[in-house]
């Protein structure tokens, strides 16, 4: 049986070729009729040129339909698909060119100029054709694959073979390409439509970018495996959410998409009326956000875990009790478990550092067999990086990547206990608490404070917090440092770079 990935997604189209899959923004209707033939030109373009299956398709394009198209015609075509974030510039350019050698790249107008000299420079041994796609969905892309023939004979695969190599955002050291296999994306795929209890007639608000597992993978593979319609709107706009919402069942989002909802004036009750489910993921939801959002919406946010290299690992339940400030339950088919420095498995409830394993956990990094083995443990379970805990019940809790844990005269600290006492204090949106180059203590805890901008926030001062959690804390968890600011950097998926706040605030200590 032919494994590829498109082939299962297109087995769950609707019999009827006018259903809708992409409502857009000025209320144009991609059906399930024009996926299919678009995919199938683009398809056909991608032989035509030359390519063979396993080599690479690189995109680097705004969020359109004929993006996601572009990467449904790469599967099927037997390619591995390559989404770059279109604020990657000339040296990540480069890099992942150099690395991935696609047989073709797809850039956007503007930067048609830099993307030859970069195929040029690439290496790639046939040679990597430069096309174009605009943020309208229009370009040399489109216009090549217009004459092209609408059917297209999906390329078998075996469920080993790479679908997509995504790269990780590589805040420390360089960025590596995580090769994701048919039957990782195939099995994610399934697991999430059956768990969040995919249902005829439901309609996905999808506001995620399409470069990311969340917005790409999650989202999409759910809505074509269902065979149903999402509104495709090319980023997120609280507004434009609250004003849509109505005609939804599914919303997906990073949790600053859910604090701006909250912003929202026009944001209530009945804007979510039918919705059934909101998922949040790819950063920690606070607490305080999950419990705003049930006292305004009346609605439970499911959270769940995952990353590049695996897809999904951990969701709340979809019946059952969704719990704030956790990550829920290993999901079917992934084994979770939680180690310590020595590799044993921790006590209930204790941090260690989290290990996943199962048919979503990816193959490896491209080109890199060293870091790969360093990444896997004898026995086969992938080292996340991540560091978290297991309850009683067996809720999974994250506390943060292990490059985030702050060791303080040789003791641990993990930053998630302190952020969660400051984001507690009346006045306080936010904070992140980093670890900072200290000459006794190694590494000093220090906490970056965003204020609200009302009477109580603003009379917040750094020794007034440190005063206000000194009786909640060891000594030694105490923040030696605190800093107010405005707001905490954050990357496209809404995740606080701490590396920058290391960056900005390590020259301030060794004043
Ligand atoms: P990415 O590969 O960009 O999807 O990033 C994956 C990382 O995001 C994980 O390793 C976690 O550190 C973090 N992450 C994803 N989902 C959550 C969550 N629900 N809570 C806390 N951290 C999360």
């Amino acid at each position: 049986m032919n494994q590829n990935l498109y082939s299962l997604l297109a087995e769950h189209f609707p019999k009827n070729p006018a259903a809708p899959c992409m409502i857009l923004p000025d209320g144009r209707v991609w059906t399930y009729g024009d996926v299919g033939r678009a995919s199938g030109r683009i398809a056909n373009l991608i032989v035509a040129l030359g390519l063979e299956p396993g080599d690479r398709v690189a995109a680097q394009v705004e969020k359109t339909p004929e993006a996601l198209v572009l990467y449904l015609a790469a599967i099927r075509a037997g390619m591995v698909f390559l989404p770059l974030n279109p604020a990657y510039q000339r040296h990540e350019l480069e890099y992942f060119l150099k690395d991935a050698k696609p047989g073709l790249f797809v850039c956007r107008p503007q930067m048609r100029a830099l993307a030859d000299e970069l195929a040029a420079k690439a290496g790639v041994p046939k040679g990597c054709t430069v096309l174009e796609l605009d943020d309208a969905g229009r370009g040399s892309l489109i216009d090549a694959a217009t004459p092209q023939a609408d059917t297209f004979a999906t390329v078998a695969r075996n469920t080993s073979d790479l679908a997509a190599i995504l790269y990780t955002s590589g805040t420390t050291g360089r960025s590596k390409g995580a090769m994701l296999s048919h039957r990782n994306l195939a099995h994610n795929a399934k697991t999430l439509h059956a768990y969040w209890h995919f249902q005829p007639g439901d309609v996905l608000l999808h506001m995620l970018p399409t470069f990311h597992v969340h917005g790409l993978f999650v989202a999409c593979h759910c809505v074509l495996l269902n065979g149903s319609a999402m509104f495709f709107e090319p980023k997120f706009d609280a507004a434009r959410a609250t004003s849509l919402l109505s005609q939804c069942t599914v919303f997906m989002g990073v949790p600053t998409f859910y604090v701006r909802l909250l912003l929202d004036p026009g944001f209530d009750r009945d804007s979510c009326r039918n919705v059934r489910l909101f998922v949040s993921g790819s950063a920690p939801l606070l607490k305080e956000t999950f419990d705003e959002f049930k006292a305004r919406a009346g609605h439970t946010i499911l959270e769940r875990y995952g990353m590049t290299e695996g897809g999904m690992f951990t969701s709340n339940p979809y019946e059952g009790e969704r719990r704030g400030g956790t990550v829920g339950f290993p999901l079917p088919g992934t084994e979770l478990r939680i180690v310590g420095a020595d590799g044993a498995v921790v006590k209930p409830g204790a941090v260690g550092h989290i290990q996943v394993k199962g048919d979503n956990v990816f193959v490896g990094y491209w080109g890199m067999p060293e870091k790969t083995k360093e990444e896997f443990t004898a026995d086969g379970y992938f080292k996340t990086g991540d560091m978290g805990s297991v309850d009683a019940d067996g809720y999974v809790a994250i506390s943060g990547r292990s490059k985030d844990l702050v060791i303080t005269g040789g003791l641990n600290v993990y930053p998630k206990e302190i952020e969660e006492l400051i984001d507690a204090m009346p006045g306080v949106v936010e904070s992140a608490v980093i670890g900072l180059p200290h000459p006794d203590f190694g590494e000093a805890v220090t906490a970056v404070v965003v204020r609200q901008n009302n009477t109580v926030g603003r009379a917040l001062t750094e020794s007034g917090i440190i005063a206000a959690i000194k009786d909640s804390l060891a000594n030694f968890k105490v923040p030696k440092w605190v800093y107010l600011v405005d707001q905490l950097p954050r990357n496209a998926m809404g995740k606080v770079q701490k590396n920058i706040l290391r960056e900005t605030y390590s020259p301030m200590t060794s004043r």
